[in-house]
This record gives structure tokens, sequence and C-alpha cells, in this order.
């Protein structure tokens, strides 16, 4: 008799799962003790971009970094309830977890903020709603088609960084030398990351092996 219950749908990515699980049997020492306890090194604020995977970016393991991610990498002040679920994860990473550091990190040709650049924003969508509160965080720039992107995105992720300091999680946290708050913008032609010094300016990172090629100029 034909089975006629109803069963999930298929999916390509359920055959990515099943090389996960040879990876699960063969490293069970590892996920066991993960099983036991989380302590990521990190909480790492990024966009949804597809090609902006934080654990492959950062060369980190399950169990290393603490992730929220969202359209553009964005950050709302705390009094906005729409950084609730940012607020959220940031007492529960800070207070519970104990992460010694945190992660906002942008990315180059991040259509998110292309959008906000072109002023795509209304309050008609709810693509369109979460963009304008990309777009406040930077109004102070003035207008931001006139401004070149690699700029405007460091820009963009330093204002993201400050509403973060704004949190009084990670106010107290900083206060009490627990925590250091870092602003990055990851470049999806290098690989390379660019981090913001104290005087605000971005810096790449490079390493003795010298910079990745940059596939935008080839
Ligand atoms: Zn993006």
């Amino acid at each position: 008799m034909m089975n006629r219950l109803p069963r999930p749908p298929a999916s390509k990515l359920l055959e990515g799962n099943l090389r996960f699980q040879k990876w699960f049997r063969e490293d069970r020492e590892t996920f066991a003790r993960l099983l036991a306890k989380q302590q990521p090194r990190a909480f790492y604020i990024g966009c949804s971009d597809s090609r902006v995977v934080p654990n492959f970016i950062l060369d980190a393991a399950p169990g290393e970094v603490f992730v929220a991610r969202n359209v553009g990498a964005i950050v709302p002040p705390p009094c906005d309830p729409l950084g609730m679920s940012i607020g959220a994860a940031l007492e529960f990473a800070i207070e519970s977890l104990g992460v010694p550091e945190l992660i906002v990190c942008g990315h180059d040709s991040c259509g998110a903020l292309a959008g906000i650049a072109e002023g795509q924003v209304s309050l008609k969508s709810n693509l369109g709603f979460w963009l304008k509160r990309g777009l406040d965080s930077v109004r102070d720039l003035g207008e931001l088609g006139s401004i070149p992107m690699r700029d405007l995105v460091e820009r963009f992720v330093a204002a993201q960084h400050r509403n973060l300091l704004q949190f009084e999680v990670v106010e107290r946290a900083i206060a009490e030398g627990r925590i250091v708050v870092h602003a990055w913008v990851y470049d999806p032609a290098t690989g390379r990351i660019r981090a913001m010094a104290a005087d605000g300016v971005f810096h790449e990172v490079i390493g003795e092996d010298g910079p990745a090629p940059d596939l935008a100029a080839e």
C-alpha cells in the first residue's frame, strides 16, 4: 500500500544537513562540549546578506560567535521598540554569556545601504519601514547620494556602533572593563575587513601573506 502520510517538502539544503551529520559524528567530542555549555568569544551583529557569513569570514567554529543578523546590520537606538530584538540579544550575550567582544559589521556592496542612500524608504512596506531606521541613523550626514559608497558604509557602521554604545547593558560592561566594542566593514570583493580605530578611521586588516586579491579590480 502506498504511504500517504504527509512528508515535509524536499530541499537541497537537507542534503547539506546529511553532510553536516557526518562532521557531527566524526567530531562528537566538540559537539558534546558545546551541548553542555556555550561560551562564545564575541557577539556579532551583521547583515543578513548571504555572502557575508560571520563564521566563514572570521574562520570561527560552532560555539565561537553569538550572532544576530538583520537586513542592513542596523542597530536601532535603545529607545526604539524596533531595537528590542538587538537589545534582548545584547542583554543575554553580555550578562548571561559574558562575551568579551561586541562586533557590529556592515559590508560593501550592501543592497540595504544602497536602498537607504537612494531614498528607498517608505512606511508602506516592512522593508521600507525598517530601512528608514537605518536612514534615521545617518541623517546628520546630509545628502547620502553624494557620499562615495565606501565612505558611506563606514560612516553608517560607525552610526550603528554609536547606537550600540547607548544601550545601558553595553555602557555598564564598558565602564567595568568587561567588553570591547568593534565596528567593522567586510568587503565581498576582497574578503578583507576594515576595522574602526578610536579616531573613527577604518583600517584594513592584512596579514603577513599580504592582502587577498581585489576581485573588483580584476
Ligand atoms: Zn547588506
